[in-house]
């Protein structure tokens, strides 16, 4: 049971997250006020499924975009089905490959695919040359040809994009504002939250999380930053939450590329 003191400093935090979910909710009435396209970029982690869900409670219209590769765990298909139906997201996902998953597929999800050429003897090329697999021998000519380059068909119409950035990420993230202006406008409206913070919030409004993030190895390492399959390993606790991903690479902790680079 809760002691005294430890209820007034729960009540306490309660309140201050109250006010951050009221501002953040504020962010997106006033982006969505000012933007006629708008949409959200959903990659399936815990982050992008708190942002979706706030923003679908102030607009309960807006649009849902996916970048997708053919990397991702079969896991994050399995859950954005699922998703999908608890909270009819019907996301628009952008895919470089040739047929569209057969999950997908059976449950009516909007694929647009993407010609796979460059990648393709891109890959083959680096494989042949390295002996090693794209992603890891070369992760960000990975990330730009399955992630960046389809972000920017999937941005190409709008005039802003909400995301589930935030500062307590790790490394690459600590400068982000709420609103970034540079190129395509983007509203990042849960910048402030911590991770214990999205992880109330999801369950607060019965969201399951990706079933990744419930896996817990026997040194105590879990997932907390989910990306693609090979590039996503478990950290501690005491790490960044973003220290898991591109291990082993020049790439550690960083950035796909989406939020770096100008895509529009
Ligand atoms: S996260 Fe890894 S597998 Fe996915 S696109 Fe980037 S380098 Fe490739």
């Amino acid at each position: 049971m809760l002691q005294k003191e430890d209820m007034l400093q729960k009540n306490e935090m309660d309140d201050i997250f109250e006010k951050k979910l009221e501002h953040s909710k504020e962010i997106v009435r006033q982006a969505v006020k000012e933007y006629e396209k708008i949409a959200v970029a959903c990659s399936f982690g815990k982050d992008s499924m708190a942002v979706v869900h706030l923003a679908r409670e102030v607009a309960p219209k807006i649009p849902i975009f996916s970048i997708l590769t053919r990397f991702k765990p079969v896991e994050t298909l399995t859950y954005l089905v699922e998703m999908n139906n608890q909270m009819n997201l019907d996301p628009e996902v952008y895919l470089v490959a040739e047929e569209v998953p057969s999950i997908l597929k059976e449950n009516n999800i909007n694929v647009n695919l993407l010609p796979t050429k460059k990648f393709d003897e891109i890959s083959l090329e680096i494989e042949k040359t390295s002996g090693k697999k794209i992603y890891e021998s070369n992760p960000d000519i990975c990330c730009n040809l399955l992630k960046v380059d389809p972000a920017k068909q999937a941005v190409k119409d709008l005039d802003a994009w909400v995301c589930g950035l935030r500062n307590t990420e790790g490394r690459t993230r600590k400068d982000y504002k709420e609103v970034e202006r540079r190129g395509l406008v983007k509203i990042n409206p849960i910048l402030s939250w911590t991770e214990e913070e999205v992880l109330h919030y999801l369950k607060k409004n019965k969201i399951a999380l990706h079933p990744w993030y419930g896996k817990v190895f026997p040194d105590g390492r879990r997932i907390r930053s989910l990306g693609c399959e090979p590039c996503t390993v478990p950290i501690f606790d005491n790490q960044e939450e973003r220290d898991g991903r591109w291990q082993g690479t020049s790439k550690c902790g960083g950035e796909c590329g989406i939020h770096t680079q100008t895509l529009k």
